[in-house]
């Protein structure tokens, strides 16, 4: 149970989210002897990272790390200054005052700083085999796994700017690249497209969509749908990477903290403050460019910075 708070006695800091942004304010914000108050959520606390296996671009580990021992090393590390972190939701704030108001389902915490560390959701396809081959050829990010495909077969979903991105990015990579777009063109800007078609190393298969990922422990090949004539086909793929879009954590804070037309919290350039006074944001909830671990770690650095200043002043 946390240490109680009231509106007369509110605590420094409450952190929400625990990806790597959430923790790394944590880690900030208590060595800074702020004693912040973690929401870490119910489900996924530790974060996207938990749904990964081996992490290999995060400084520091030159064998790489299991993405699950990297984040419960975060979390000890924060724990060990005195972050007081707390498995739960936050189902409701108010954090228009000067005063913020931070409810779970039970409880209700009162605090001058909130920062706002939730995070983005990847959109999945919804099939079956889907979650329990993520990190065994199923991905999201191909910055962060490409690089286990080499000389494999990839196949990339999606038919906008990022699905191209990512395409043409792991065409370094694949020993062939397939882009399955549902319909008969691709949503991607012109300029996206002639990229695409310019790549020689790039097939596109028009009007197929996935109907099965195959595999035993990894993923081995793809069942193929055409969307127009409903005829089926097997495709060979180590690599299955689904780019059909993300959805930041925002619904919490829509209506108080300013997000953009797809739902990113907006913060000052160059900062961490959004337009509510002492109140925060971090990580992926923000970020719509990079999406990495490192970079939300050194947004949630940033973040607490800018709290401890602002509480500071306000001493
Ligand atoms: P998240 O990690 O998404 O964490 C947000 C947390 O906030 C979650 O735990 C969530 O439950 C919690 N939360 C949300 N709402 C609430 C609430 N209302 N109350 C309490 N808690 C809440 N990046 C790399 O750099 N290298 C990689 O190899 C890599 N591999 C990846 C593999 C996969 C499968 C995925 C999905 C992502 C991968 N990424 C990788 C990207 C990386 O994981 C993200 O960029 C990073 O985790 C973002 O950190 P974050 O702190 O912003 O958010």
């Amino acid at each position: 149970m946390p240490i109680a708070s009231s509106p007369t006695e509110p605590r420094n800091v409450i952190v929400i989210g625990s990806g790597p942004s959430g923790y790394t304010a944590a880690v900030y914000t208590a060595r800074a002897g702020l004693a912040p108050l973690v929401f870490e959520g119910s489900v996924t606390a530790g974060g996207a990272l938990m749904n990964t296996t081996e992490v290999e671009n995060f400084p520091g580990f030159r064998d790489g790390i299991m993405g699950p021992d990297l984040m419960d090393n975060m979390r000890a590390q924060s724990e060990r200054f005195g972050a007081e972190l707390v498995p739960d939701d936050v189902v409701e704030v108010d954090l228009t005052g000067d005063v913020k108001v931070v409810k779970t389902a039970t409880q209700t915490h009162y605090a001058k700083a909130v920062i706002l560390a939730m995070g983005s959701g990847y959109r999945k396809l919804g099939l079956p085999r889907e979650d329990e081959l993520s990190g065994k050829g199923v991905s999201w990010c191909a910055t962060c796994d490409g690089f286990f495909f080499r000389q494999k077969p990839i196949v990339v979903v999606g038919g906008g700017d990022s699905a191209v991105e990512e395409a043409t990015f792991l065409t370094r990579f694949g020993s062939s690249v397939t882009l399955l777009v549902r319909r008969d063109e691709l949503r991607a800007s012109k300029i996206m497209q002639e990229r695409a078609f310019a790549d020689p190393k790039l097939e596109i298969a028009w009007n197929s969509a996935i109907d099965s990922i195959n595999g035993d422990l990894s993923v081995e090949s793809l069942t193929i749908v055409d969307t127009k004539t409903g005829e089926k086909r097997d495709l060979e793929a180590a690599g299955l990477f689904i780019a059909i879009g993300h959805d930041p954590r925002s619904e919490l804070v829509k209506g108080q903290v300013d997000l953009d037309p797809e739902g990113y919290v907006l913060v000052k350039e160059g900062s961490t403050e959004t337009n509510l006074t002492g109140v925060f944001a971090a990580g992926d909830l923000v970020d719509h460019v990079y999406r990495q671990a490192i970079t939300a770690a050194g947004t949630g650095c940033q973040a607490a910075l800018d709290a401890e200043r602002f509480l500071a002043e306000l001493a």
